[in-house]
């Protein structure tokens, strides 16, 4: 019954100061958000320790009557809340549920197309280090370099003279909708699988402000801990044909005892994505990434250097394009964080700079949306980043006004000591 302070104070230690972190900083990774303290306490449970390889009902372990029926609400919710006729929602991470989805679809060997990595695409999706890059051969589209639009005419090229066995939809940096009904269409035409990974934009669709790729691919991942704003981990959406070779591919393939903590917290965070509270602040969510790119096409923003790529978003991030200013993606980080604003370097398609170095920065708005922050707030912080990028800035008035926002919209003030 020992605390945490009392058995291991440097882990303590750390996890204060990154709870002191979180609540002094404004958070603007894309794929981050901060998940209630319901779902972290289902996290902190005592599901955590049992075992219970198999599905609900058919387990390879006994006891499992309480686990199963938190796996079951998960999945009935998630079911539900994306219109899917199937769920799986074991896979650790989003990482686990693509494997085990491209597993499921493929064999190794076969072609895949996908988005490159350069241009926004996943790890997962044909990465030369990859599992996907390894085992698969992988031919790859890309963004239009005028446009910034992902080319559909070149994926449907790639399709007709590769015939990939799957076509991914989905990404990590790209600031606009995909079009599944083309997708669909190339798919159909060229008989390959399509899955979309919507992991970045799942809690758009929750909310209705996405499409839902559901009704047009054959699988659907997500990670449950970006927009969707739940415990870090993955789910697979498919329809039923595909059912027996997913479960099968998630468990035994890849993966043993499912992580029943997580699962239930999985549960509590798709009950909160149904609600209306987060339809509104997914809201803000794409206000405020709406906001962002306003600002920074705006013609001082440009003077310094700094411009938007596709010129807008549709989604809950930008991607700042750093090639005409004085300050690289990694320069433009750094100053970023020294002011009190997290985001991370990004390359921009065709980047000059190398990938630890790069010419662009992704920021995205869940995180600070789901701290309340709204449209006049996402405005000032706009603001904030804009001056930071300039030539000359005053790092210590940025910092106050990073400070004030912050305090304004206070993190889990109970977690304080
Ligand atoms: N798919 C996409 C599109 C992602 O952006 C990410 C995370 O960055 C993943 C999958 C992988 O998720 P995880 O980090 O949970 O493995």
């Amino acid at each position: 019954n020992t605390s945490l302070h009392e058995l291991d104070p440097e882990i303590a230690a750390a996890v204060d100061a990154e709870l002191h972190r979180q609540q002094s900083t404004l958070e603007m990774i894309a794929s981050e958000n901060f998940a209630p303290l319901a779902v972290m306490e289902a996290q902190g449970s005592v599901l955590t320790n049992k075992y219970a390889e198999g599905y609900p009902g058919r387990r390879y372990y006994g006891g499992c009557e309480h686990v199963d029926v938190a796996e079951q609400i998960a999945i009935d919710r998630i079911k539900e809340l994306f219109g899917a006729e199937y769920a799986n929602v074991q896979p650790h991470s989003g990482a686990s549920a693509n494997q085990a989805a491209l597993f499921a679809l493929a064999q190794p060997g076969d072609t895949i197309l996908g988005l490159d990595l350069a241009h926004g695409g996943h790890l997962t999706h044909g990465m030369r280090l990859n599992f996907s890059g390894k085992q698969f051969d992988v031919v790859a589209y890309h963004v239009d370099a005028e446009t910034g639009l992902v080319d559909m005419a070149e994926v449907e090229r790639l399709a007709k003279e590769h015939r990939p066995k799957v076509i991914i939809a989905g990404w990590s940096a790209y600031p606009r909708q995909l079009d599944f009904a083309e997708f669909r269409r190339i798919a159909d035409e060229t008989e390959a699988h399509l899955w979309v990974d919507m992991a970045h934009f799942a809690g758009l669709v929750a909310a209705g402000l996405h499409p839902n790729p559901v009704p047009y691919a054959d699988v659907v991942t997500s990670t449950t801990h970006k927009t969707l704003g739940g415990p870090r981990g993955g789910i697979i959406l498919a329809k039923k044909d595909f059912a027996k070779k997913l479960n099968s591919s998630v468990f035994p393939g890849f993966q043993g005892g499912p992580l029943e903590h997580v699962i239930a917290a999985k549960a509590v965070s798709f009950k909160v994505a149904a609600s209306e509270e987060f339809k509104e602040r997914q809201r803000r969510t794409v206000d405020g990434a709406r906001i962002l790119a306003e600002r920074l096409t705006a013609a001082d923003a440009r003077e310094a250097g700094v411009n938007v790529l596709s010129g807008g978003t549709d989604v809950h991030l930008i991607l700042v394009d750093l090639r005409a200013s004085e300050l690289d993606g990694q320069q433009a980080e750094d100053r970023l964080h020294e002011v009190g604003i997290t985001v991370n370097r990004n390359a921009v398609p065709n980047d000059p700079r190398p990938p630890m170095v790069t010419s662009g920065l992704r920021i995205g708005t869940p995180a600070l949306a789901t701290r309340g922050f709204t449209a006049e707030d996402f405005a000032e912080v706009a603001d904030v980043i804009a001056e930071t990028l300039k030539p000359s800035y005053d790092a210590e008035a940025l910092k106050a006004r990073v400070k004030a926002l912050a305090d304004k919209h206070p993190l889990y003030p109970g977690l304080n000591k």
